[in-house]
């Protein structure tokens, strides 16, 4: 059985008697063994990374920055294996496993940029003979903490920027699919990162809790499911630290009756099923505005919805594969159960789908229901599967108002013809991404990411400017150098040549 160890001062680092299986979804085998750390594994990171900081913080940005670029030409030379690594222990299809890499390494182009994005301000005359500046400093020992759904592109959302800004970074990535975290952390040593700049320690609460609470560490980027983000916000800020934690989402499609139902069933096709629906941008609720427009979008969205093909990770032709494990397909198979005892008409049922040859895998059939009422538990909490509801709304307002009162605040898309429909739904929802006529509003890596209300807690996003901002200080510097005003032999004197 292939063991996961920690990575720890640039190279493997074997300790503990804990672990957990690894699954290969495709067919609900274990894989591999990953080691559950604790607060001595952390130690041991901690200090070889206070050990190499110094160095690093004082290394030119441009040179920072070359590392960036070798390790975008690394991964992009290893994306294939990669891909199929991910896949294997994540279960998304191959082409949505490079995606997961290929997202992650726009954050590395713009971490490529990173000494322009470090500049900082400059008043000259800010009073007589004073000028004014300010330097962006790095944190020091920082730490990612990262879901399963995305174990490349998460990653590298965080360690990217914070590397670049001169921090060096422990990253404790998902139990369920930590092969990738690991070997991203391989090729920044190859890309000539020092070692103790990237490490990974593996573990679950244990692990969680000693990084929450170890003084050394000065900021904590979280992202996973809203009740552990919330704990992790309060437990690291009371600790004095730094923390941005991105939850749960239940985003909602808002489809206009002028909209296009061809590209709205296309795109929810996407949106909803892609990646099984473990994506935190997925659009699992959709809102048809009046009934016209609902039995309209049903119609043409039942046949694409039977459609789609389920079927391994490999299979270039699946829309989509299994879910990461079995207990969230039995997870998710509550959830269908619930909407249907709430009350919801389910009109596609995915449970007990089978795929000849992997009878084992954690698969799921694609689901559909109508007739979701807002006072469904099934509505309001967020079921990340192949699952999609239907809320019909009765008018524009009311299409406002249910993403807006909803809980969670990730993404949301409204798919419309009417320009100013458009402009005031994204001036007036309370959602902290929004698409227009876009399904999965994920902003450009040199643009920042961040969910509302319980989506996200803390002031300050991923990735981008945001992302500088978070993972440095300012520091702010007011100086005045007299003219002439000293005489004798400590005048100051322009120095002249010759
Ligand atoms: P999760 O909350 O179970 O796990 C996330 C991380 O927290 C993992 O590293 C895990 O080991 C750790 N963890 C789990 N339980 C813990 C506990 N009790 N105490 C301390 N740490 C604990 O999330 P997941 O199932 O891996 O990922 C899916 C969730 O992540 C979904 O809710 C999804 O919406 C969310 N997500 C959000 C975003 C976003 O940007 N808002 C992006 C991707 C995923």
């Amino acid at each position: 059985m292939r063991n996961i160890d920690h990575y720890i001062g640039g190279g493997a680092f074997v300790s503990g008697a804990r672990h957990h299986d690894v699954f290969d979804p495709n067919n609900g085998g274990v894989q591999a063994q990953v080691r559950l750390g604790s607060r001595a594994d952390l130690e041991k990171a901690v200090a070889a990374a206070e050990a190499a900081l110094p160095g690093w913080a004082a290394t030119n940005p441009q040179r920072r920055a070359r590392v960036m670029f070798n390790f975008k030409a690394l991964v992009e030379q290893n994306m294939e294996d990669l891909a199929l690594l991910l896949a294997s222990e994540h279960g998304k299809v191959v082409a949505d496993a490079r995606g997961d890499v290929q997202r992650g390494l726009e954050v590395i182009e713009f971490a490529c940029g990173i000494p322009h994005a470090l500049k900082g301000e400059y008043t000259q005359g800010a009073g007589p003979g004073i000028d004014v500046y300010s330097m962006r400093q790095p944190l020091g020992v920082v730490a990612g903490i990262t879901p399963f759904n995305f174990p490349a592109m998460i990653p590298m959302w965080m360690f990217g920027v914070a590397i670049a800004c001169g921090n060096a970074f422990i990253l404790k990535p998902s139990e369920r699919d930590p092969s990738v975290p690991v070997r991203l952390a391989e090729l920044m040593k190859e890309a000539g990162l020092p070692d103790g700049i990237l490490q990974v320690v593996h573990g679950d609460k244990e692990m969680v809790d000693a990084i929450l609470d170890h003084e050394a560490i000065k900021a904590i980027s979280f992202v996973g499911s809203s009740d552990i983000a919330e704990y992790i916000y309060s437990r690291g800020t009371a600790n004095g630290k730094r923390v941005q934690a991105f939850g749960g989402a239940k985003n909602h499609g808002i489809v206009m009756p002028d909209a296009d139902l061809d590209m709205v069933v296309n795109d929810l096709a996407g949106a909803a099923f892609g990646s099984a629906g473990e994506r935190c941008m997925a659009l699992p609720v959709v809102v048809p505005v009046g009934d016209k427009t609902a039995n309209a979008l049903r119609e043409k969205l039942v046949p694409a919805i039977e459609a789609l093909r389920v079927g391994v990770s490999t299979d270039a032709e699946a829309h989509y594969g299994p879910v990461v494990t079995a207990a969230h397909k039995a997870r998710i198979e509550q959830y269908i159960q619930m909407c249907q005892d709430e009350g919801g008409e389910l009109v596609v049922d995915g449970r007990g789908f089978t795929l000849q040859g992997h009878e084992e895998g954690f698969f799921i059939g694609p689901t559909f229901f109508d007739h979701v009422k807002p006072s469904f538990r099934s509505y309001q909490e967020e079921i990340f599967g192949p699952v999609l509801q239907m809320v019909r709304a009765d008018s524009f307002e009311e299409a406002v108002r249910l993403p807006s009162d909803h809980q969670y605040g990730n993404g949301v898309a409204i798919f419309t013809r009417n320009g100013h429909a458009a402009r005031e739904f994204a001036a007036r929802v309370n959602v902290g991404m929004v698409g227009i006529n876009v399904p999965i509003p994920v902003p450009v890596a040199y643009h920042t990411f961040g969910g509302w209300k319980r989506s996200g807690f803390g002031d300050i996003d991923q990735h981008g400017p945001e992302g500088v901002r978070f993972w440095t200080k300012v520091k702010k510097v007011t100086q005045r150098w007299p003219d002439g005003s000293v005489t004798g032999e400590n005048a100051f004197v322009i120095p002249t040549m010759g």
